[in-house]
C-alpha cells in the first residue's frame, strides 16, 4: 500500500460522486489503506488519497479525489473535476433515492469533466441484501445504456472495491496508451 521509493509512470485522477452516505469515503479508504469505519464522519477534510499499482509492468499512481460533505447538487465545484481521468458514480443498494439520482450526477459530471472520462457506476453495500431497494439488474441496464461500467461493492466487507478500481484504472491505461 505504501507509495515510498516507487518510480511513477502515470498519474490517474479519479473522482467519487454520488449522494451523501452511499459510503464513498469508506470505499476510499477500503481502497488506499485498506481500512472501514462505521462513523461517517471519519475521514472530512481529506482531499484526496493516493495508491501506486502496477498495471501491465507500469507504475500507476491513482489519486482518488473524495468530496468530503459537498454532495448537494451543484456544490461540487469544477475545479474537483479538473484533469479527472476517470469517476466513480456511487449510489446505495438499499436507498432508491441514492440511484434515482445518478443521472443528475452523470449529468453534472458530462457538464464539468472531460468528454473522455472514464465512468464506473458502483452500487455499494451488498452486505445489506435483506434492505436491498435496487436490483442489480435495474442499475445494470441503465449503466448499458449509458455507456458506464457497473460493478455492486461492499466497503464493508471489501467485496469488489478492489477490482472497481483496477478495473477503471485499466480502462484509462488503455485509453492513454
Ligand atoms: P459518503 O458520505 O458517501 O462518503 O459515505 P461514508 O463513506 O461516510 O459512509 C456512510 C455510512 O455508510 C457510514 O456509516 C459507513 O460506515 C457506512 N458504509 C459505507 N460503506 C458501507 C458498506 O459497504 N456497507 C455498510 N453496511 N455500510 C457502509
Ligand atoms: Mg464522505
Amino acid at each position: 500500500y505504501g507509495d515510498a521509493n516507487q518510480k511513477v509512470d502515470y498519474v490517474f485522477k479519479v473522482v467519487l460522486i454520488g449522494d451523501s452516505a452511499v459510503g464513498k469515503s469508506q470505499i476510499l479508504a477500503r481502497f488506499a489503506r485498506n481500512e472501514f469505519s462505521l462513523d461517517s464522519k471519519a475521514t472530512i477534510g481529506v482531499e484526496f488519497q493516493t495508491r501506486t499499482l502496477v498495471i501491465n509492468h507500469k507504475s500507476v499512481k491513482a489519486q482518488i479525489w473524495d468530496t468530503a460533505g459537498q454532495e448537494r447538487y451543484r456544490a461540487v465545484t469544477s475545479a474537483y473535476y479538473r484533469g479527472a481521468v476517470g469517476a466513480l458514480l456511487v449510489y446505495d443498494i438499499t436507498k432508491r433515492q441514492t440511484f434515482e439520482h445518478i443521472p443528475r450526477w452523470l449529468e453534472e459530471l458530462r457538464s464539468h469533466a472531460d468528454k473522455n472520462i472514464v465512468i464506473m457506476l458502483i452500487g455499494n453495500k451488498t452486505d445489506l441484501e435483506d434492505q436491498r431497494a435496487v436490483s442489480t439488474e435495474d442499475a445494470k441496464e441503465f449503466a448499458e445504456k449509458e455507456g458506464l461500467f457497473f460493478l455492486e461493492t461492499s466497503a464493508l466487507e471489501a467485496t469488489n472495491v478492489e477490482t472497481a478500481f483496477v478495473t477503471i484504472l485499466t480502462e484509462i491505461f488503455n485509453i492513454v496508451n
